[in-house]
């Protein structure tokens, strides 16, 4: 497996990589829902390219940019063991040197739910996912449908921009326990671990009223917020019931639906979703 930090570098190894080319973009700190991404990217090319790049341009001022968690030599042996190619992990300044002035805007469905609530946040992604792509030139990208709108903005991106390759979704790797994997998940004590339940527990309420024939989304919506705000711990962002392309909100639940939320346990965020 190659290390390389300079784009000259990666573009250069890009050049000797059998195709296709799979690629999974992270922010390290790696977890089984990384790692679904990989094997999959692995089972379906000839290369394999992963990057480790916390994208200084996707968090706010008042977000955890310095305090993400980040362990790369543990990153760099799970990707070893995974059978990963190349992985390419560059600084900051690499990314984004002085001069750097022309960024991706997200366009429409960019500005809402998590784009509402964190301003600027999927400029920042669509900006060092498209660099990511024109460096890296992939024949497939793949994310995760823990970050629906990720998904949704980068497949928008990818057909409005003309580029090259597919973009592939997979679903969400959870906890035995349902909660879903996340780098963050991390920052929670054992109280708040339980209390982070709350968000995977209403998306479950969510479903099983739709699967017993409830089609108001106002009520699923008021029936998720009752269910989380009996937790003390829980403070919530958003609670969405959306058309899964456009992500406008629904007031009838017409499949596909995108159950998305956005909740503060204790001091950490944390977003999930499912689809109907
Ligand atoms: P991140 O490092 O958080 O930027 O995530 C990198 C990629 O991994 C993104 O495409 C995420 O959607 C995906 N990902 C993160 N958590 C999960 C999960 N629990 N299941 C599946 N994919 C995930």
């Amino acid at each position: 497996m190659q290390v390389v930090e300079k784009i000259a570098g990666m573009r250069h190894l890009r050049r000797q990589l059998a195709e296709p080319v799979g690629f999974v973009p992270t922010m390290g700190y790696l977890h089984d829902g990384h790692l679904s991404l990989v094997r999959a990217a692995r089972a379906e090319s000839r290369s394999v390219v992963v990057s480790i790049f916390v994208n200084p341009t996707q968090f706010g001022p008042q977000e955890d940019l310095a305090s993400y968690p980040r362990d790369t030599e543990r990153d760099l042996t799970l990707l070893t063991k995974e059978a990963v190619d190349a992985v390419f992990m560059p600084s900051a300044a690499e990314m984004y040197p002085g001069r750097f002035g022309v960024y991706v805007d997200g366009g429409k469905t960019a500005g809402r739910l998590e784009g509402a609530c964190r301003p600027g946040h999927f400029r920042g992604v669509a900006t060092v996912v498209a660099k990511l792509f024109n460096i890296v030139r992939p024949t497939r990208a793949y994310f995760g449908q823990k970050d629906a709108q990720q998904v949704a903005v980068i497949k928008k991106m990818v057909a409005d921009l003309n580029m090259d390759l597919e973009v592939v979704a997979l679903p969400t790797v959870r906890e035995p326990d349902g909660l879903a994997m996340s780098s963050r998940n991390v920052y929670l004590n054992p109280a708040e671990r339980r209390a982070a339940l709350t968000l995977y527990r209403s998306l479950c309420l969510a479903q099983r009223l739709w699967r017993e024939g409830e089609t108001d989304a106002g009520l699923l919506r008021r029936k998720m917020v009752a269910l989380i705000e009996k937790e003390p711990l829980a403070s919530i962002d958003y609670v969405s019931i959306a058309g899964a392309e456009t992500l406008d909100e629904l007031d009838e639940v017409k499949p596909p639906v995108l159950v998305s939320l956005a909740v503060r346990i204790g001091g950490t965020r944390l977003i999930d979703n499912i689809v109907l």
